[in-house]
C-alpha cells in the first residue's frame, strides 16, 4: 500500500519508532524532526535517545528553511509527522527529502494520519514511512500494532533482523486483527475524509467556533500543499477553538462542548470508525507546561476530532448541544 520494497509488523506504533532510531541512529549521530509531533515521538527521540549519545533538534514543521539551518555535518535521519496532531499542520515531503538526501540523512515519515490512501510519503522521496497501525489502519481500535516500510535492503535485512533479536514484533492475533482492518481502509479513510470536510465547513460557518484547523479547507494556510500532497483529500481529523478570552473560560467553554457529547466518544485515540472527541491541552498534551502549549499554538479552547461514520446530522446535533449553549 506504501509502494514501498517491503514492510515489517511491530508491536506498536512506538516500536515501530523506535525500531527506526535503534537501526538508523548510533553515539554521535544527530536528528532533526518537528517540534509538534506525537508527545511520545518527542520523549523518545528527544530525551530518551540522549542517554545514548544521540543529539536531536526540534524544528519549525512547516518552514524548510529551518529543517536546512539545523543540519549538522553528524546529521543522519530527519523525522517527519504530516499532518500533525491537532493543529492538522504540513510539512512538505518532497521538499524534505530532497534536503534529507543532499545533507546524507535518511527521511522517516509517520503516516499514521494521512494513511497511504491520502499519501504515499515514499513516492515523494521519503527512504522510511512508520505507522500506528493502532489507528486507521486497524480502524475500530481494536488493538495495538505498528509498522516499518521501506526498502529490503533496509527494512528486510536490517531492522528485520534486530526486531526478532530485540522481541519488537507483533502479536500474531493483532497481525489477523489489522489486516482485517486493511480490507476496509480505503473505503472507510474516504468517507471519513469527506464527512471530516463537510463538518469543518459547518464548524467554520458556526458563530460560537473561533477557528478550525483542517487541511481541506481554503482557509488552512497549506490548503494547496495539503490537496497535491494528500490526493485532495483533507483526512479525517480536524480541530477547532471555541471563544473564550482567558485560558480558564476557554477550558471551561471546551469541557462543556465535550461533555454535552453523546453520539461522541470521549477519548484521546483516532482513527476509528466511532467519532472521537478529545481536549488536548488536558490530555495527549496535558503534561506540557501552559507556555509550552501557548508556543504550539495549542489552547486550552481547543478541540479535536476524529471523524467517525456516524450519520453527519447526528454529529452536528451532538456538537451543537454544547456549542449552543457555551456563555
Ligand atoms: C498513536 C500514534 C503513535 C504511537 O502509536 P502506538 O501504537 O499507540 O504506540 C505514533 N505516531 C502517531 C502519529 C500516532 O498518532
Amino acid at each position: 500500500m506504501e509502494g514501498t520494497e517491503c514492510a515489517v509488523a511491530t508491536s506498536t506504533g512506538m516500536s515501530a519508532i523506535l525500531l527506526v532510531a535503534l537501526t538508523t541512529l548510533k553515539a554521535g549521530d544527530h536528528v532533526i524532526c518537528s517540534r509538534s509531533m506525537f508527545g511520545s515521538t518527542i520523549k523518545l527521540l528527544g530525551t530518551e535517545m540522549a542517554r545514548f549519545g544521540v543529539e536531536t533538534t526540534f524544528g519549525s514543521q512547516t518552514d524548510i528553511a529551518a529543517w536546512k539551518a539545523a543540519v549538522q555535518p553528524n546529521t543522519r535521519l530527519f523525522f517527519a509527522e504530516t499532518p500533525t496532531n491537532p493543529l492538522t499542520d504540513l510539512c512538505d515531503i518532497a521538499a524534505l527529502a530532497e534536503l534529507a538526501h543532499a545533507s546524507g540523512a535518511l527521511l522517516a515519515v509517520d503516516n499514521s494520519f494521512a494513511t497511504p490512501i491520502l499519501q504515499q510519503p515514499a513516492k515523494l522521496g521519503a527512504d522510511i514511512v512508520v505507522h500506528a497501525g493502532t489507528k486507521f489502519l486497524d480502524g475500530q481500535g481494536r488493538t495495538m500494532i505498528g509498522a516499518v516500510c521501506g526498502s529490503i535492503a533496509l527494512v528486510d535485512k536490517v531492522m528485520g533482523t534486530f526486531l526478532r533479536s530485540g522481541g519488537l514484533n507483533a502479536a500474531a492475533y493483532n497481525a489477523w486483527t489489522v489486516m482485517k482492518g486493511l480490507e476496509t481502509l480505503s473505503l472507510r479513510v474516504k468517507a471519513q475524509s469527506a464527512a471530516a470536510l463537510e463538518l469543518a465547513q459547518w464548524l467554520e460557518a458556526h458563530p460560537q467556533v473561533a477557528r478550525v484547523y483542517y487541511p481541506g479547507l481554503r482557509s488552512h494556510p497549506q490548503y494547496e500543499l495539503a490537496m497535491r500532497q494528500q490526493n485532495g483529500l483533507g483526512g479525517a481529523v480536524l480541530s477547532f477553538d471555541v471563544h473564550g478570552g482567558s485560558p480558564e473560560a476557554l477550558r471551561k467553554n471546551a469541557f462543556h462542548v465535550v461533555d454535552h457529547t453523546q453520539v461522541c466518544s470521549i477519548t484521546a485515540n483516532l482513527g476509528d470508525v466511532k467519532t472521537t472527541i478529545t481536549h488536548p491541552a488536558s490530555t495527549s498534551h496535558g503534561r506540557l507546561t501552559e507556555e509550552q502549549r501557548q508556543a504550539a499554538g495549542l489552547g486550552q479552547g481547543l478541540i479535536r476530532i476524529s471523524v467517525g461514520l456516524e450519520h453527519l446530522d447526528d454529529l452536528k446535533a451532538d456538537l451543537s448541544r454544547g456549542l449552543d449553549t457555551y456563555q
